[in-house]
């Protein structure tokens, strides 16, 4: 048997699988989305702090400073929205996207409370009715506008200190404007806006249209045997208004799949299957071929394959740099603006300065110790930095020697930073002696008479 024929007797492979409700899926994914929305920047699992320059990352508390890491991580979050839009399509717009999931809780919220108000207000007549469905949802609107919007703005400024800011009904400062103005934005976009940022607005879907190509992940309608039954059960499901019939390729789709719900339900009845399914892309494709697993999940060219590799390594990158962190910065050097004093009990001072920077959480003691230099010491006021969780000190201290035990000019020596939670920080310096020895002090001159 050829290979063709083989591949023309296999049913059709498919991504959709056959009996799925796509609207359950999809709340049940959104519902997910929306408790990891609200608790990311709640635990500081994902947040960047504005106020105190920090980025919460899995746990990590990385500053601002940082600039490896945060670049690593926005580099891995670009690629990994690049090979999304690439392979899955705008899967992240109806399944992930918050403002899809907001904009359809509004909708559905607004339809509810139309038919509560028709349900109990059945004598008033349809204008007085629409009015005051109207206020109402405007009215219970503004509670999850609050809400929402606090759990945004939280992305960037501490919750608690938010929370705060929010009891008071701060309107005055930087952080309380930023508030109040993103919960207005948000009211209007819960009210008004909606799916209309999805069509007209959001970078995301033409970011996708852009990197889609044919082997894309979409929602398409194909009907090589005329089961249509032009129902228009599809038109009328469709959140952005949109007749999927006309083409897969149109600007304003979301690839929501309400669409394939409202034909399985309306051919279901007839015992035809649903003319609109997934699809990567709109071919049908080799079926044989379809059949690998790597294929069915959209690695189906070399881009992929690459991009997927490409994501791997960032991964693999970030995870690396994030354990090889360490928790205490410091930073030891010279002050070279005196090469170095001496003493009048003959010992020669070379003056250093140290920043420390605790990164952790927790607070770190800090010690420094010598080695290499003959008969050399540390002289400080503090022998032991205390370093509270995210303080950086800055202090001065002096490596002292006796000049007589000491080469003229260079020395070498090694500083040790030892911090409790992490493996001692070495610094390989140099101490700078006269060039020439001082002289010996004068012995008291001994004779007769003299006492010795
Ligand atoms: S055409 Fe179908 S998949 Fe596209 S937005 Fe409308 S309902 Fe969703
Ligand atoms: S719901 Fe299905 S059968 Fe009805 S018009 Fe749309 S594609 Fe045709």
């Amino acid at each position: 048997m050829s290979s063709q024929t083989a591949s023309a007797s296999l049913p059709p492979v498919r991504p959709t699988i056959p009996g799925t409700r796509y609207h359950r899926v999809r709340k049940t994914v959104q519902t997910i989305c929306v408790i990891i929305f609200i608790l990311l920047p709640l635990f500081d699992i994902m947040r960047v702090d504005l106020v105190r320059q920090r980025f919460y990352f899995l746990g990590a508390e990385l500053w601002i400073s940082e600039f490896a890491i945060l670049f690593l991580t926005m580099m891995f979050f670009w690629i990994l929205i690049a090979a999304m839009a690439m392979i899955y399509g705008r899967f992240w717009c109806g399944y992930l996207c918050p403002q899809m999931i907001f904009s359809e809780a509004s909708v559905a919220s607004e339809l509810m409370i139309s038919r509560f108000v028709k349900k109990h207000l059945a004598v008033a007549s349809e204008k007085t009715r629409k009015i005051i469905a109207r206020i109402a949802f405007y009215l219970l609107g503004v509670p999850p506008s609050i809400f929402f919007a606090f759990v945004f703005v939280a992305y960037f400024v501490p919750p608690v200190d938010l929370f705060h800011r929010l009891l008071s009904l701060d309107i005055r400062t930087a952080a309380g404007i930023v508030g109040a103005s993103v919960t207005a934005i948000t009211f209007f976009d819960f009210a008004f806006l909606r799916q209309g940022f999805c069509i007209s607005i959001c970078p995301y879907g033409y970011l996708q249209n852009m990197l889609a190509d044919k082997h894309t992940l979409l929602v398409h309608f194909h009907d090589p045997h005329h089961q249509c039954i032009n129902c228009a059960k599809c038109v009328r499901a469709c959140p952005v208004g949109i007749d999927i019939r006309k083409g897969s390729h149109q600007l304003e789709c979301t690839h929501c799949a309400e669409c394939v719900d409202a034909c399985s339900t309306v051919l279901g009845k007839i015992n035809r299957e649903t003319v609109i399914n997934y699809g990567w892309g709109d071919s049908t494709g080799d079926r044989e071929q379809d059949r690998k697993w790597y294929r069915s999940i959209g690695l189906r060219d070399g881009k992929r394959i690459v991009i997927l590799a490409l994501l791997t390594i960032y991964a693999i990158g970030l995870s690396l740099v994030i354990s090889l962190r360490k928790p205490v910065l410091v930073r030891i050097m010279p002050n070279r603006m005196t090469l170095y004093t001496l003493s009048d009990d003959r010992l020669v001072h070379n003056q250093f300065r140290i920043v420390a920077s605790n990164r952790s959480r927790t607070p770190q003691q800090l010690k420094l110790s010598l080695n290499g230099l003959p008969q050399g010491r540390i002289l400080s006021a503090n022998q032991t930095l205390a370093l509270a969780p995210g303080q950086t000190v800055q202090s001065e201290f002096d490596v002292v020697a006796p000049a007589v035990v000491l080469e003229p000019g260079i020395n070498h020596m090694r500083i040790v930073a030892s911090v409790s939670a992490q493996k001692p920080a070495t610094f390989d310096e140099t101490f700078i002696a006269p060039m020439e020895s001082p002289p010996k002090p004068e012995l008291p001159a001994v004779g007769p008479g003299t006492k010795p």
